[in-house]
């Protein structure tokens, strides 16, 4: 037994710090774990749960259209935001209760207030509080950036989004990222006019432009209005409440509510980490080795606050890995290659492995097979709305190198088609592999 506190105090209850604290524990380490704010972080309290729940529910929308063609007598469809949010935010405690849940079973301590790192082995709380501990875990997450722009108050991101008293009938949103997105297809199928500003003419950069360009397309034909090569300069808040955005590039634009989604900085600020020698990034990551150790060798790191792949299963996996090397005496660390990823907007997209570009400065000669079609579903709805299948394969070892689609339920097709990426099928294989007809997966094995 040590002479610390604790064996691990761990900073930051999100997905990266939860799994650590319960591997540790099962492995019998005395933890701790400090939390400002809710139990489950970023994912489960405001990012990928509640924003899947509006997803499905705003999904309803167009659901409901085609459902004529299928014979189904819908009376007029009415949408009330209040019922979806509350619904939603009540799924968001459960879950926050069951991973509380989770840290009680594996006898971690919680502490629901701030921590900060006041030595290699020593932090303090919010109550005033010092604690001790043999390893410290730091896995705070990221914020949204804003820009230092006048007004900048009156604009919300996407912690705030959530909440909304009620479904705005504009809304402006910044960034081509994931949020932006996702934001601008839900909140179009609430009915909001939805405008989305970006910076450059390119949004989702890293995905595949054949399969962004479709997404493009399809967004404009629904009827978002997208400004590229455009930004803000000043957001005004007029009387009545609504919020006229000042643009550089473009007209200005009203709006109800203006959406910032233009990245997450690590959650490193006033943390005490310089002042111990942890190295930061220039934009606040933590520095860690393979092993997620940051400049301090006490002092770990894992998740979104060392800024590397921004998606919870990555952080999940970090923090497992921490906990087995440090607390199981079973080294492991997280292979990076081939993680899949989505976004969820309307239609979804999802991929894995390298894009057609990537794939050529890689590997030299790739060939590329596509599947450009209309869902069964879609085509007896009427809805002219197509998807697209791209596989990327190397020419010389035939292996399938990349996988990348848009189209209903893309990411439930992309979580099998990634073992394949990653156990490094050839084309032959997917070649010899039987079609599941009539599906739309099918289309994997059947581009020739
Ligand atoms: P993203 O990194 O996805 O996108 C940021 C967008 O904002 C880009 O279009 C970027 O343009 C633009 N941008 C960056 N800086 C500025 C600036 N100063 N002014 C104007 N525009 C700017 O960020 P998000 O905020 O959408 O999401 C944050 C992260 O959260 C994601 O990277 C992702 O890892 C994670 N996430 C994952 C989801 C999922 O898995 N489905 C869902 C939501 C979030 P440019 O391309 O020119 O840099």
């Amino acid at each position: 037994m040590s002479d610390y506190d604790f064996d691990l105090f761990i900073v930051g209850a999100g997905s990266g710090g939860v799994r650590a604290a319960r591997i540790a524990g099962g492995y019998g380490a005395r933890v701790a774990v400090a939390e400002e704010h809710r139990v489950g972080g970023t994912c489960v309290i405001r990012g990928c749960v509640p924003k899947k729940l509006l997803v499905y529910g705003a999904h309803f929308a167009e659901d409901l259209d085609d459902a004529a063609m299928f014979g189904w007598d819908v009376p007029e469809k009415r949408f009330d935001w209040t019922v979806l949010r509350d619904n939603v935010m009540a799924e968001v405690s459960r879950l926050e209760g069951l991973y509380g849940e989770t840290l009680g079973n594996h006898d971690v301590t919680v502490f629901k207030e701030r921590a900060v790192v006041t030595g290699p082995n020593q932090l303090r709380l919010a109550s005033g509080r010092t604690v001790t501990a043999g390893k410290i875990l730091i896995a705070v997450g990221a914020r949204a950036a804003l820009p230092e722009i006048p007004g900048i108050e009156h604009a919300i991101t996407s912690n705030e989004v959530f909440h909304l008293e009620r479904m705005p009938r504009r809304v402006v949103i910044a960034g081509g990222g994931y949020i932006a997105n996702e934001f601008a297809g839900i909140f179009h199928q609430f009915g909001a006019h939805v405008t989305l500003v970006n910076r450059s003419d390119t949004i989702l950069r890293g995905y595949d432009e054949q399969i962004v360009d479709r997404l493009v397309k399809i967004s404009v034909a629904k009827g978002i209005d997208m400004r590229f090569n455009s930004g803000f300069s000043a957001l005004e808040e007029r009387d009545d409440g609504t919020i006229l955005c000042r643009m550089k590039g473009c007209d200005d634009i009203e709006a109800d509510v203006v959406l910032f989604a233009i990245g997450r900085l690590p959650n490193t600020d006033e943390l005490g980490l310089e002042n111990v020698g942890v190295e930061l990034t220039e934009r606040g990551a933590i520095k860690v080795d393979a092993d997620y150790r940051s400049t301090v060798p006490s002092i770990f790191a894992v998740g979104d606050v060392t800024d590397r792949i921004q998606l919870t299963p990555v952080a999940i996996r970090e923090g497992q890995a921490f906990a087995d090397t440090q607390f199981g005496g079973k080294p492991a660390r997280v292979d990076y290659g081939c993680v899949p990823s989505s976004v969820f907007s309307h239609p979804p997209i999802a991929a894995v492995g390298l894009t057609e570009g990537q794939a050529k400065n890689k590997l030299g000669v790739v060939r590329t097979y596509t599947s450009d079609f209309r869902p069964m579903k879609n085509v007896l709805a009427g809805r002219n709305e197509r998807s697209l299948y791209k596989l990327v394969v190397d020419d010389g070892s035939d292996e399938v190198v990349g996988v990348h689609l848009i189209g209903p339920d893309a990411p439930e097709i992309m979580q099998a088609a990634a073992v394949a990426v990653k156990a490094r099928l050839k084309k032959s294989d997917f070649d010899a592999t039987v079609a599941l007809h009539p599906t739309m997966a099918e289309e994997l094995v059947l581009m020739r």
